[in-house]
């Protein structure tokens, strides 16, 4: 029996609405089902380069999302590291990109899903808000529908060839795809965030970037959301959960207290009266992976397959390349050209190597913060990582960090950390002199091997040409299709 649809998407976040998009601007038929009705809130503010002018520019989303009045971010300014000082990075240094497409958004992240979402309705996806997965529906052979409830409360099965689990870090379902999570011992972090109604900015042209803030139980971002409307979240260890649990609130205010640079920022400034920022949220930010991003008839993408640390604000940057990339998968297949296996095994390779990047990035960038007295922050030398985890971490980059196919032992693994911690370091040092705009942290290999893949999404989109490398990513790997949307045997 043919089943009703090509692809049933489980969630309808970015990684939901990019794939959903993806598949069905081929033309085939799609299902994403949502358990909630939008606009819905969602932490996860400060946005890339790549997802604005790339990925939103693919899905035929980004003229209406620079239309909607978001507030600009050129980069980040950090105080962070040996220097007491705050230091800046723009966009516009990273290799390749320049102005007006070296810029991202903070979005109010209801605003910018249900943008998303409504994209993907006009393009032809069904979308089915209100609408809770309850479980995969599989036989010995493959995943082949879900069952849901739909808003009058009536349980349903629906069919597809394919399922794609893009319901979150909360997933019921990727349970059911490569064993338990990996949880990484490096990140284990609590967040703790809320909302001022207003606050101070950094001086033009900075004013729209993320500041982030060291400070000894951890960090601080601030994102300035609109004139009236600053988050302020704190990272902190797991130590801190008894006080966070009993008091949520004065906790997080006990942080900002805490960090006399964010501190400053909010003085005399009132707490959001105004629904959903009116609350203090908690969020366990742990990093974890998936051993196995997919199974016939099924693929995980975004925080249903992984997450890491929100620093550098790379969570809807590779939730919806993720999901891109597990769309061409699909694509190919119905189209006949590259069977799923084949599809998804290239989708997983390149996932991977894109979310290592970021988790190695990160590692060095925790190192240069040097604060010996803080439990935190001794915490988070990466000399200290154990064995098990580098070992867990070596197989997940399956030998694909940062493409070099030789690294797989864990000692290489370790020296390469401190090679790029000790790269960072010497430029963030040089940095305190330096103007901005010829910022050498962005100079480094890291950062731009870090950046790479974002920045070529976004150049291809722009130019019109196949998106990102459209070579194999390595030795025997699939190609770009020509509209980007599948993959090819080259
Ligand atoms: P989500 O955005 O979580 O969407 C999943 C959707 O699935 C939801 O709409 C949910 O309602 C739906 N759903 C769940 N279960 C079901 C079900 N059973 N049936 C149907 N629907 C279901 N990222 C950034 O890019 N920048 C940042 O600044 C940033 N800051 C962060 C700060 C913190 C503290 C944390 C924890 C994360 C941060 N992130 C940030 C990461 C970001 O929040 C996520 O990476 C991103 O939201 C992932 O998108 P997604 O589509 O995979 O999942």
């Amino acid at each position: 029996m043919t089943p009703a649809y090509d692809l049933i998407v489980v969630g309808g976040g970015p990684a939901g609405s990019t794939a959903a998009t993806a598949v069905a601007m081929r033309g085939h038929r799609v299902l994403l089902l949502e358990r909630e009705t939008f606009p819905r809130y969602q932490i996860g503010e400060s946005l890339l380069p790549a997802t604005v002018h790339g990925l939103c520019r693919i899905l035929g989303v980004a003229d209406e999302v620079a239309r909607a009045g978001f507030t600009l971010k050129r980069g980040g300014t950090m105080r962070w590291g040996r220097d007491p000082r705050p230091w800046q990075f723009s966009f516009s240094m990273t290799p390749r990109l320049s102005e007006p497409t070296a810029t991202a958004f903070q979005v109010e992240r209801s605003r910018f899903d249900e943008i998303l979402l409504r994209n993907a309705r006009r393009v032809g996806v069904e979308v089915r808000e209100g609408s809770p997965v309850r479980r995969l529906v599989a036989d010995g052979e493959r995943v082949r529908g879900v069952e849901y409830t739909d808003p009058e409360g009536n349980r349903r099965t629906a069919h597809a060839r394919f399922v794609f689990d893009a319901s979150g870090n909360t997933s019921r379902l990727q349970g059911q795809v490569g064993g338990a999570r990996v949880y990484s011992e490096f990140f284990r972090n609590l967040a703790v965030f809320g909302y001022y109604a207003g606050g101070r900015r950094l001086p033009a042209p900075h004013s729209g970037n993320i500041f982030c803030a060291a400070f000894d139980a951890g960090w601080l971002w601030y994102i300035p959301l609109r004139d009236d409307l600053t988050s302020v979240g704190a990272v902190i260890a797991p130590e801190h959960v008894p006080a966070v649990r009993r008091d949520p609130r004065a906790a997080w205010q006990d942080m900002v207290r805490a960090c006399p640079e964010v501190d400053r920022l909010v003085a005399d400034v009132p707490v959001a009266t105004e629904p959903p920022y009116d609350l203090v949220r908690v969020r366990k930010d742990y990093s974890y992976w998936k051993k196995t991003f997919w199974a016939p008839g099924i693929a995980l993408v975004g925080d249903s397959a992984c997450f890491v640390d929100p620093v550098l604000s790379s969570g809807v940057h590779l939730a919806t390349y993720g999901a891109l990339l597990a769309a061409r998968a699909v694509n190919a297949d119905l189209d006949g050209s590259v069977p799923e296996a084949r599809g998804f095994a290239e989708f997983e390779a390149r996932y991977r190597r894109e979310y290592g990047v970021f988790y190695e990035f990160l590692m060095a960038f925790y190192d240069m913060e040097r604060n010996e007295h803080s439990y935190f922050w001794s915490a988070k030398k990466v000399t200290r990582v154990d064995a098990g985890e580098a070992a867990a971490f070596a197989e997940l980059a399956g030998g694909l960090v940062s493409g070099d196919a030789a690294v797989v032992g864990t000692g290489r693994l370790d020296a390469h950390w401190r090679a790029a911690a000790a790269e960072l370091d010497s430029a963030v040092g040089r940095l305190a002199t330096a103007d901005d705009r010829i910022n050498p942290l962005l100079a480094a290999r890291v950062v731009g091997e870090t950046f790479r893949t974002g920045n070529e999404l976004q150049e291809q989109a722009l130019y019109g040409g196949p998106l990102d490398a459209p070579g194999p990513a390595a030795p025997g790997g699939l190609a770009v299709a020509a509209d980007g949307l599948a993959w090819t045997v080259p």
